[in-house]
């Protein structure tokens, strides 16, 4: 997910002395301007559109880096395949179409705070989770 007002990925990796390379930026930019939620061989196409030089173990490396230091996230919607995206101020969840793989964002307020209350309940202050759905379209139930 991408806004005008939000750090770019630049500017996080320039914050936390990053040494940033022509390749990295163009990596930083393709994670930066992408809408889904691509996969590293997805992120390489898209690189080496722009600068045919970086290589696939370029962009892992680059990945690996950006998401140690804390500024992309790595999720895993079940189909083998590590998927990147900024960290967004704005939390948000996921619901996956397990028919073609795509990935819609959600973010429902009842669910936030009942699992505030949950963990309450529990004892513990909530300060982080995840939440994936896997589904398929309504009336698609029955197919194949
Ligand atoms: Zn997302």
């Amino acid at each position: 997910m991408t806004a005008e007002s939000e750090t770019t990925i630049i500017e996080l990796c320039t914050q936390k002395g990053m040494r940033m390379t022509d390749q990295r930026r163009v990596i930083a930019g393709v994670i930066e301007a992408a809408e889904d939620h691509p996969d590293v061989e997805e992120l390489y196409r898209r690189a080496v559109a722009l600068d045919p030089k970086i290589s696939i173990s370029t962009v892992y490396r680059t990945v690996k880096l950006f998401e140690d230091a804390g500024i992309i996230e790595r999720h895993d919607f079940r189909d083998g395949r590590s998927r990147y995206e900024t960290v967004s101020d704005e939390h948000h969840d996921h619901l996956i179409d397990l028919r073609t793989g795509n990935v819609i964002e959600f973010r429902s307020e009842e669910i936030e705070t009942m699992q505030e209350e949950v963990a309450a309940k529990l004892g513990f202050k909530l300060v982080d989770h995840r939440l994936e759905l896997y589904g398929v379209p309504l009336g698609d139930e029955d197919k194949g």
